[in-house]
């Protein structure tokens, strides 16, 4: 591959030359940020580096849940976390998901208003009576939505289901087409002069009052900013807010199955859903929280072991069926569970730590990141 001093005069003033804005990773932060940025900025140039030839993360390889969160999980935040900022992480949850479908449009989303059932196993407690109607009237209160939550008794008859005992449906939540989403976001950019440079990775920089010089593998480039969107990779610059987190998903050859919208289970851990004839499940990264605390792509044969006794004994439970495809992604975590956006220095941003909710937070991030400068 060229060096960047090898490049002609043209290239280098396209691309190399000029760039007010630089933002590293084209996943769905980054593009978010560069959109906000334009809608603030409409002359400036903006150019996104991404190491990939396709974003190369989480953001074409989630599970399309367009998500804020199930009364199990909220709970369980609410032990570990102070109610305030479980109420904050839900909000910016629900506006990152509006500006998703406002920008990127229901249809472009493939959006299907499904539902989504948060199950409770036989053996696990069941909420406490009143938490539910808690939680409603605050989402009612805040947020102005009506009857989020109740519980549902019907679900195993209608999906034929083994091994749970009640479900909490939530009326408000919907899966997308992650493909779609992303391909809309890259034709948006491109539609507004965001330029984009692939397999192109970010190793250093340097900043000073005026600007930031950028470390590619190909050579050098400047911006007047530099923001940090590249998540799961972004361990080494805040080793101590932030860690890569691996999960893994697999989806089923078509079936016959009445299987059909989102669903979770073991306060989150698991998710599965329809695609169509098919069913994706993905999870399980609790049983080996220490190996997937990893950049690399692999699978986890254990993760995969249980994955499919999942599919066997409680959701597929009297049919057979086939593994036709199977992929991990990098998320990143960290000790809270929110995420991080901050300015490292006047021109240097960073936008990380989308947990396993990116989908929903991912463009409020983008927006929130877009109003440093
Ligand atoms: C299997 C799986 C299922 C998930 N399911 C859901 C779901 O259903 N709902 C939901 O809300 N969330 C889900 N998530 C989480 C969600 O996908 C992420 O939170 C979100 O995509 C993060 O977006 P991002 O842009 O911050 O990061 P990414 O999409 O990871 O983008 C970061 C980009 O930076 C690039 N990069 C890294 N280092 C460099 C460098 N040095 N220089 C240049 N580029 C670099 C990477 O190649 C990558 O393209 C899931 C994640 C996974 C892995």
């Amino acid at each position: 591959m060229l060096h960047f001093d090898q490049l002609s005069y043209w290239e280098r003033d396209q691309y190399l030359i000029g760039n007010t804005f630089v933002i590293a990773g084209a996943g769905l932060v980054g593009m978010s940020t560069a959109l906000s940025l334009r809608e603030r900025f409409p002359k400036e140039k903006i150019i996104i580096l991404e190491r990939g030839y396709l974003p190369t993360g989480a953001s074409t390889k989630n599970a399309g849940f367009a998500c804020f969160g199930s009364p199990t999980e909220i709970q369980d935040d609410f032990q570990h976390m102070p109610s305030e900022t479980v109420w904050e992480t839900i909000a910016l949850r629900l506006q990152g998901l509006e500006l998703l479908k406002n920008r990127v449009g229901l249809e472009a989303l493939a959006y299907q208003n499904c539902g989504s059932w948060d199950l409770v196993k036989e053996h696990d407690p069941i909420l406490e009576s009143g938490f539910l109607a808690a939680l409603n009237e605050q989402f009612k209160l805040r947020f102005g939505l009506n009857n989020v939550y109740r519980q549902d008794n019907q679900f195993i008859e209608k999906f034929g289901f083994k091994g749970y005992r009640t479900a909490y449906f939530n009326n408000y939540e919907s899966s997308i087409d992650t493909g779609k989403m992303i391909a809309k976001l890259y034709q948006l950019c491109i539609e507004q002069g965001i330029q984009f440079l692939f397999s192109t990775t970010v190793q250093n920089w340097k900043s000073n009052t005026i600007d930031v010089q950028i470390e590619t593998n190909h050579g050098s480039i400047s911006g007047d900013h530099l923001f940090i969107c590249t998540n799961g990779f972004a361990q080494s610059y805040f080793p101590n807010d932030l860690q890569p987190a691996r999960a893994q998903v697999l989806i089923t050859k078509p079936l016959h199955h009445q299987v059909k919208g989102l669903f979770h289970s073991d306060r989150g851990y698991y998710y599965f859903r329809d695609i169509g004839p098919r069913i994706l499940l993905g999870g399980g990264r609790h049983l080996d929280f220490i190996s997937e605390t990893t950049t690399d792509f692999e699978k986890n044969d254990k993760i995969r072991s249980a994955l499919i006794q999942k599919l066997k004994e409680e959701i597929l439970p009297d049919q057979a069926f086939e593994i036709d495809y199977e992929w991990s992604g990098i998320m990143s975590v960290g000790t809270e569970k929110k995420p991080l956006i901050r300015s490292l220095n006047k021109n240097v941003h960073a936008g990380v730590r989308m947990g396993g909710m990116g989908v929903a937070i991912g463009s409020a991030v983008g927006k929130a990141l877009s109003k440093l400068v």
